[in-house]
């Protein structure tokens, strides 16, 4: 008998393991749920094999390299010597710790693990390769499924990855050099986290965006403080300009753009890294079989409970569609739909969704700006401390930025935070947290907050809101 007529049978099949899925499965199994997890490539997925964990461990070593080599006005004098292989292998260390932890974590849990790449038999079964040409394959049947295959990059044209020149994030995070010259095509978050991580260790970085500002889904006012910043690390930005093509030079290569009215300009560099967004992976699972069709951009629409079209298939996390590509919303997502298959009465709800840039500054928001506030007909309340006001940011040597709260007028609700500077990524939890707890204000204001502290400027802010603050002037 050939391995492929062998036909299993579980109650949750969730194919792929990276935050939406091995979260999905674990949480299905501990809800006494027969849980298998497919996975194709790594346990972990992109976030913790090629993007959130590795690009963080980068930044942070790319900080430190640049800290110490500019703080001579606290009378630090250094010039560190940044040793390219011994960064990948702590890196790579890390990557390691945790993509071991989460199989653990999987199994101890007992769910099952399966590796292979799963494709739909029909609605209520996969068919799963196992390796390469002669692996053999299987046939996994299924009560439910929760579809978790995550994004890829994306490709432009006469930009193709296979070059050894033309890097996508996950070429730049494995990176055995540092280039001396490294153009950047996009200004979203993932090139300005990267661009900012070269710059600092010692690359001449040139971004190329088609838009007229970097990081457009943000508030102006807020990829000011990370553009600025930029600028002073020497990273040299240029918009409305499209990368057109490139080709080799003696030196290197030559990267063209072009402007909307057809105006070309050259940039010389080692490498091109291409970050202009991604796209999800849904094209390859012969989703027609299950009876589920993906709209025109490949993403699954869902219900609140996670549900597609076909009730007892989810899809969680990038491959979503309206919510965003971010490692934290597949694993909520992940949590929903696997606690709605055991029967518990659960909805994603998304009014309190944090995101985190870490560009330096970091930017960290949750919730509605003050213009979306305004849609939503609400009279907002703004309340806002600029970090230079704040002791602890005065202290760190890094006081840009501000901290943002946006309420709405009459009932002092909390609706949303922007805030850019440090710490961003790690401050804006507690104005999540306000938000899921429908705080209002007085709550943040009231709350004693440890001095000194950058979580100081979150209470200065709701304070100002309130026409109150003590340490900045209030509106
Ligand atoms: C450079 C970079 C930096 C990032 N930084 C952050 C950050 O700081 N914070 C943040 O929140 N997000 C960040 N992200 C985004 C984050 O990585 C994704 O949002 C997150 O990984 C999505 O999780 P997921 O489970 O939906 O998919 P993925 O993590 O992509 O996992 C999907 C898994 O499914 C597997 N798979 C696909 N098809 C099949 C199949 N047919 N059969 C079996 N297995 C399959 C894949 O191999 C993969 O392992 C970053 C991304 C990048 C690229």
């Amino acid at each position: 008998m050939v391995v492929g007529d062998i036909a299993t049978g579980t109650d949750v099949l969730v194919i792929g393991a990276g935050p939406g899925g091995y979260v999905a499965a674990i949480r299905a199994a501990q809800q006494g749920l027969d849980t298998t997890l497919v996975e194709k490539d790594a346990f972990g997925g992109t976030c913790l094999n090629y993007g959130c964990i590795p690009s963080k461990a980068l930044i942070t070593s790319a900080d430190l390299a640049h800290e110490a080599g500019h703080a001579e006005e606290m009378g630090i004098h250094a010039d560190p010597v940044v040793d390219m292989s011994q960064l990948r292998d702590w890196k790579d260390g890390v990557v390691d710790q945790l993509t071991g932890g989460v199989e653990k974590l999987c199994k101890a849990n007992g769910v099952n693990l399966v590796e292979g790449t799963a494709r739909f038999k029909d609605k209520n079964a996969v068919r799963i390769a196992h390796g390469g040409e002669g692996q053999g394959s299987e046939t996994i049947e299924f009560e439910h499924c929760i579809i978790a295959t995550g994004s890829r990059v994306i490709q432009i044209p006469g930009f193709d990855f296979a070059n050894e020149q033309v890097w996508s994030s996950r070429d730049a995070l494995a990176a055995e050099t540092v280039p001396d010259d490294l153009v950047v095509v996009g200004g979203g978050y993932i090139g300005m986290e990267l661009s900012t991580t070269f710059a600092k260790l010692g690359s001449n970085v040139t971004v190329v965006e088609m838009l007229d500002d970097i990081l457009p889904t943000y508030e102006s006012d807020v990829a000011r403080v990370v553009r600025k910043r930029a600028e002073l690390l020497g990273i040299d930005m240029h918009f409305g300009e499209g990368a057109s093509g490139w080709r080799e030079d003696d030196d290197g290569i030559v990267v063209t753009t072009e402007t909307e009215d057809g105006e070309e300009s050259e940039y010389y560099a080692d490498k091109v890294l291409v970050a202009v967004g991604r796209s999800p992976v849904t094209d390859t699972m012969e989703l027609e079989n299950a009876g589920i069709e993906a709209d025109e951009r490949g993403f699954i629409e869902v219900d609140d409970f996670r549900r597609t079209d076909v009730d007892h298939i989810y899809a969680i996390g990038d491959i979503v569609a309206d919510t965003p590509m971010l490692a934290h919303v597949a694993s909520q997502e992940g949590v929903v739909a696997a606690e709605h298959i055991a029967g518990e009465p659960v909805a994603f709800d998304s009014q309190a969704v944090p995101a985190a840039v870490f560009t330096d500054p970091e930017i960290g928001t949750v919730g509605m700006t003050e213009e979306e506030a305004e849609e939503a007909g609400f009279t907002p309340a703004i309340g806002q401390m600029p970090f230079g006001a704040s002791g602890r940011a005065l202290t760190t040597g890094h006081a840009e930025g501000f901290v943002r709260i946006v309420a709405d007028e009459d009932s002092g609700f909390i609706l949303g935070a922007q805030i850019v500077g440090p710490e961003a990524s790690e401050l804006i939890a507690e104005l999540a947290l306000a938000i899921e707890m429908g705080a209002r204000l007085e709550d943040v204001a009231a709350t004693i907050h440890t001095h000194p502290t950058l979580a100081e400027a979150v209470m200065e802010a709701a304070e100002n809101a309130l026409g109150q603050a003590i340490h900045t002037l209030n509106r």
